[in-house]
């Protein structure tokens, strides 16, 4: 049995992820700002009133998790503003940078100590963040914040090394969550199911490379 944080559990995909590796059996401690009535449901181990653009709100969830060990930690709360040339506001895109490319890294700062040897940090992050795979433009803040996750995650993984962490940086599919207006082509749940397997199969080999949760390899 693992026990795995998951950031952004209340709702979306975090909630699936949370879902997902509670059917196999595993402990949870979902991480929120606010619970909601479906991760209230699965009756795991909830820590709310974490904003993780807030030091001290991550520093208290530190604080509460001494002496846990963590064999995943999942960085996935996340924030999509539409922006386009014209009409940028550069308050959205700082508040995009604040919660997509700062605070994974300052929960992986807090909490990356509590990983045990051997176990996995996922940043859930866009291709929407490749530079190469950019064909259709606008989306400035959110595109250049997951860029910056990308950058942020490989320098964890060169760092989480030494302790046999491996990272994955993951693409979670074009999914139905509320940040796409129920857009997309798979659910939150089959995304889930997708994400787990990237990580179950993460490996030293693996580490710091990007991935679609298809299974395919995506290019920076
Ligand atoms: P949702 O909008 O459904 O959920 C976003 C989650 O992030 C919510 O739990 C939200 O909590 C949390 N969150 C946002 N801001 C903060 C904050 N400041 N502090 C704490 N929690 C916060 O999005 P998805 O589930 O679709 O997205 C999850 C991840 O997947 C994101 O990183 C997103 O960028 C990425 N992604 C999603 C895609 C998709 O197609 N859906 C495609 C590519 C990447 P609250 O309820 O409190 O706002």
């Amino acid at each position: 049995m693992a026990t795995v944080l998951v950031t952004g559990s209340n709702r979306g995909i975090g909630l699936a992820l949370c879902r997902r590796y509670l059917r196999r059996g595993d402990s949870i401690v979902a991480v929120c700002r606010q619970s909601s009535p479906e991760l209230d449901g699965l009756g795991v181990r909830v820590e709310a009133g974490v904003d993780v653009t807030s030091d001290s709100a991550v520093g208290a969830l530190a604080d509460r998790l001494t002496g846990t060990e963590l064999d995943v930690l999942v960085l996935n709360a996340g924030i999509l503003r539409s922006d386009e040339l014209e009409t940028l506001n550069f308050d959205d895109v700082r508040e995009q940078f604040e919660v997509n490319a700062l605070a994974p890294v300052r929960i992986a700062k807090a909490l990356h100590s509590l990983i045990r040897s051997g176990g996995k940090l996922a940043a859930i992050t866009s291709r929407m963040g490749s530079i190469s795979d950019n064909g259709s433009g606008g989306y400035y803040g959110y595109r250049m914040s997951k860029a910056a996750l990308n950058a942020a995650a490989v320098s964890l993984a060169r760092d989480l090394r030494l302790r046999g962490i491996a990272v994955g940086i993951l693409h979670p599919g074009f999914v139905r969550t509320d940040m796409t207006n129920g857009q997309g082509n798979i659910s939150a749940d089959d995304s889930a199911r997708l994400l787990v397997d990237r990580i179950e199969g993460l490996s030293m080999e693996t580490t710091g490379t990007f991935w679609h949760a298809s299974g395919e390899v995506l290019p920076w």
